[in-house]
């Protein structure tokens, strides 16, 4: 759904206020940071973690009266999804020295220091190697690389301030005296961080710091790290990768250690051992729980398995009780709800600010205090902006950054690929092989996919698609044929491209949304194959049509073009 008359007008609000909120930023004026206190009252008042809703004492196991959300409790006293009589332990189906269970950042780094330890490591994971939050990370990495004006000392205190004095001090320390050497290692084996002319490392500020410590790779750091580790781990001998193995129970010798897992292989629907001298559980977050009912950044593999298998075998574990809620992600268009927008936005100068145009918080409080002030502008002073499908939002000034920076900063610093573009592919015609899209359902591999035609659009949706390409569920789907759909059928009678299909609606039943990057790869394939035949720009959008019925591409398992949407439908691995 684009942006409503009511919607434009607020913008203007915000337009009109934010001359004398640059004009202030420039001459170094801020809006005043919460002392203490104030944010401690008003966590305890509006953040979630800190109501006591939601949540109940854990009836079962090592954590028993610990009280967590009702989500993480529900998970925890279900029974185990595996009936013992089903699943042979008698002998393991892969032995290894080391088990990794999941193929994020963690495992991955796990694996490679394992590996150069002269361990054989087995890395098990629920989808692909890298489907993962860590790829999805954006904003950057904190540590304190500038020594002239940072260390680990002023890493440690902010650190321990934003966490409100109840973080483990053994911890932190860890993080921030390796954080600079994490660093190192991830450039010695190729990343990409974003430089400084002079090739010094470029650093801006976060949230709750106060030394300028975040390191990024665009707005995609999270993309380059996992590039980098699993092209590195993909390389290196002694580690295997199993995809597509989600680790269903970990197993326990007689001694109540840790053995290894057991798998169930979505490909073949069976249970396998695997049997290791360590096993790293490394399964990731749990934001697709939706906890209290919120929208979720996360990816959709977050399901908080490996607290789940670790607490049924035994282990103790903390934190529970506080979730992030991160403070900025898209609330509207609807098919972009639960989007990251990074933290950099604001370390760049963006202000949150209400209905109104009026500043009311600083946009470099901790995250928790952030998010606190967003819930109480919308909830108790009723200032936030209702969106046209019901839902209530703050908005992030992000053009205040070109304005404060410089023509162009955006598109610059945060060159997140998908922001700009998309594309829509319909099916039908080519078959494009190894494709791979992010279904509702999770992460699928489609062996092929038709495309009829490719429309792209500049600067339409923004923070749409995170990942590499997603079908559009019910509600994206019908809102996309719903602002598609008349330029669908003025292409199609234009170009009269579409003989036999009665309306374009009904091909557009698998659609896919993808990122510029994906859209390319399909246009080169789709070029490499069939002749151009039309080649349109109507509404904005660009159509590419080729000539998918002759046999130009021999040797290929093409099937000609057919009008029927029912063979449209992808092949599933
Ligand atoms: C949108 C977004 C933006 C972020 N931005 C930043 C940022 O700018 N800076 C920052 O420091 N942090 C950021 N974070 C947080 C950061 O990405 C995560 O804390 C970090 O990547 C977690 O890494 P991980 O390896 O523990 O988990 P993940 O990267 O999620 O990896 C978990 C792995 O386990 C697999 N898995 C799950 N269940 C099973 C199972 N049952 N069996 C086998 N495998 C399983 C998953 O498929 C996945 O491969 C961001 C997070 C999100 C969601």
């Amino acid at each position: 759904m684009p942006y409503t008359p009511e919607l434009k007008e607020l913008i203007k609000t915000v337009e009109r206020t934010r001359p004398e909120r640059v004009a202030r930023k420039r001459d170094g004026g801020e809006f005043a940071m919460m002392s203490l206190d104030e944010r401690q009252a008003i966590l305890e008042r509006y953040h979630p973690d800190h109501r006591g809703q939601g949540r109940r004492p854990l009836r079962v196991g090592a954590n028993k009266g610990y009280a967590i959300p009702d989500e993480f409790a529900d998970l925890f006293e279900a029974r185990s999804r595996v009936e013992p009589d089903v699943v042979d332990l008698s002998a393991a189906d892969i032995e290894t020295d080391v088990l990794v269970i999941g193929a994020g950042g963690a495992g991955t780094a796990a694996a490679l220091l394992a590996e150069e330890q002269g361990a054989s490591v087995v890395i098990a994971t629920k989808l692909r190697h890298g489907d993962a939050n860590t790829m999805m990370a954006e904003g950057g990495i904190q540590a304190a690389t500038k020594t002239e004006k940072d260390s680990p000392y002023f890493h440690y205190l902010d650190v321990i301030g934003g966490g409100h004095f109840k973080s483990t001090p053994e911890l932190v320390r860890t993080l921030v005296t390796q954080a600079p050497d994490v660093l190192s290692w991830l450039e010695d084996l190729g990343m990409m961080f974003d430089k400084e002319p002079d090739g010094r490392m470029n650093s801006i500020h976060g949230g709750g710091t106060s030394r300028k410590r975040m390191h990024s790779a665009g707005d995609v750091t999270g993309m380059e790290i996992m590039r980098t580790i699993r092209d590195e781990a993909r390389n290196r001998g002694k580690i295997t990768v199993v995809e597509f193995v989600p680790a269903v129970e970990l197993l326990l010798d007689e001694t109540g250690r840790c053995g290894g897992a057991l798998f169930y292989n979505l490909d073949t629907e069976e249970y396998f051992v695997v049997k290791a001298a360590a096993t790293v559980l490394a399964a990731g977050g749990s934001g697709r729980l939706h906890i209290q009912g919120f929208m979720t950044t996360n990816h959709y593999g977050a399901t908080g398995d490996g607290l789940v298998i670790g607490y049924r075998a035994g282990v103790e574990v903390c934190y529970l009780h506080t979730v992030q809620y991160h403070p900025t992600g898209s609330v509207f268009p609807e098919q972009t709800e639960g989007l990251l927008i990074t933290e950099k936005f604001r370390g760049a100068g963006a202000n949150l600010v209400n209905v109104n145009g009026e500043q009311f918080v600083n946009e470099r409080e901790p995250r928790d205090v952030e998010s606190a002030a967003c819930i109480r502008e919308c909830l108790d002073r009723a200032l936030g902006v209702a969106t046209p499908t019901g839902k209530l939002g703050v908005w992030l000034d992000s053009p205040m950054i070109d304005q404060l920076s410089g023509k162009g900063t955006v598109r610059r610093e945060f060159p997140e690929p998908e922001r700009d573009d998309y594309a829509v592919a319909l099916p039908d015609g080519e078959a494009v092989e190894g494709f791979t899209a992010l279904t509702p359902e999770g992460e699928k591999e489609y062996k092929r996919a038709r495309i009829v035609a490719i429309a792209r659009q500049e600067n339409e949706i923004r923070f749409s698609v995170h990942c590499l390409a997603i079908i559009a569920d019910e509600n994206e789907r019908d809102a996309l044929i719903k602002k598609y759909r008349q330029t669908f059928i003025e292409y199609g009678q234009h170009a009269d491209l579409a003989p036999g299909i009665p309306e374009w609606e009904s091909i557009v039943n698998f659609c896919l949304i993808t990122s510029r990057k994906e859209a390319d790869d399909i246009l080169a394939i789709a070029q490499s194959r069939a002749p151009l035949v039309a080649d349109e720009v109507l509404d904005g959008i660009s159509f590419f049509r080729y000539d998918l019925s002759g046999d130009a591409n021999s040797g290929s398992d093409r099937e000609p073009v057919t009008s029927d949407a029912a063979s449209a439908e992808p092949d599933t691995t």
